[in-house]
């Protein structure tokens, strides 16, 4: 035991005892005392804060990791003078926003590859923290070319991004709908129909997020499509109801039992007989109403690029 001495008392405000060096408890996978920064990709640590660990301090739990994948570009924000904010759509994780350094600059890393619509591969440093996932190269696929003069097509482009951005969750993915999409801005370009080609990518989105209504047997009685001349789309539920089960009172949405076939084919996995699929105008009114209140029951509200479509 030794005393204290006392100090004078114009020297006491100042006076701190030396702290305690108490061990940190942090969670398993991340490295206390060190900040990360990656610049040109390559991983610069500084002694501040709490980061992420390398790799190698616990294999496959909270680490950096650098990913490689097919992306479409879905949606652009500045973020500093220089630098944006981009997401994709990716073939491999599904929808990822990233930091894209420098995408600002005419001569940028990126050049035109980050353009909207575009295809490209891409690689990214995915962050294990909150922080956003940092884009490092972006290789030019496919430009979005519509077919020159049709706006109808330029905007049935940005409601197919609407519709990948706001219909999907992070990092969820679904490569089949990844090729759907590819597919349909493709065909955005060429002298396929705009209706039915958007259709298309409409009902296989809603099939692979788990929300395509289901059009084989009425939701009452279980009856199978087709034996009654009229079903009435019950939005909320996803599901038809027949004139017998609906009485006096129809839904909004009437569809005839053709109309529910030829969406079971639109929806289905293999598009290789829609070609030759004839859809009359009739019918495809009834769809453009079930789809429509479909994607905005889900959404809470209409696709905001939805009427500037030519539909
Ligand atoms: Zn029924």
């Amino acid at each position: 035991m030794f005393r204290r001495r006392r100090l004078p008392r114009r020297l006491q405000f100042s006076f701190r005892p030396a702290r305690a060096t108490i061990p940190r408890v942090v969670s398993p996978g991340y490295r206390a005392g060190a900040t990360a920064s990656i610049r040109n990709g390559t991983q610069h640590v500084s002694p501040e804060g709490l980061l992420p660990a390398k790799q190698t301090d616990v294999p496959g739990r909270n680490a950096l990791s650098l990913e490689k994948s097919s992306a479409i570009i879905i949606r652009q924000a500045d973020f500093s003078e220089s630098s944006r904010v981009v997401t994709l759509y990716t073939r491999e994780f599904g929808k990822v926003a990233a930091l894209a350094k420098g995408a600002k600059r005419l001569k940028g890393p990126f050049e035109a590859a980050l353009d909207l619509l575009a295809v490209c591969e891409v690689v990214f440093i995915r962050k294990s923290s909150s922080s956003l996932d940092l884009l490092t190269e972006a290789k030019l696929q496919q430009r979005f070319k519509p077919r020159p003069g049709e706006l109808g097509a330029l905007y049935a482009g940005y409601y197919i991004a609407e519709l990948l951005e706001s219909l999907n969750e992070d990092y969820d993915p679904h490569p089949v709908l990844f090729d759907e999409a590819v597919l349909a801005l493709t065909r955005l370009t060429d002298n396929s129909p705009l209706d039915t080609s958007l259709l298309r990518f409409e009902l296989v989105i809603l099939r692979e997020i788990g929300q395509l209504p289901m059009f084989d047997e009425c939701a009452e009685c279980g009856e199978p499509i087709g034996s009654s001349l009229r079903y009435g789309y019950q939005v909320s539920h996803g599901t038809l109801i027949c004139q017998k089960c609906f009485g006096d009172e129809p839904p909004r949405c009437l569809v005839t039992p053709g109309t529910a076939a030829v969406m079971r084919a639109f929806s289905s996995v293999s598009d290789s007989s829609l070609k030759n699929l004839v859809v009359s105008p009739a019918q495809m009114r009834e769809l453009r109403l079930v789809v429509n209140s479909t994607i905005a029951q889900i959404l809470g509200r209409k696709p905001k690029t939805l009427r500037y479509l030519p539909l």
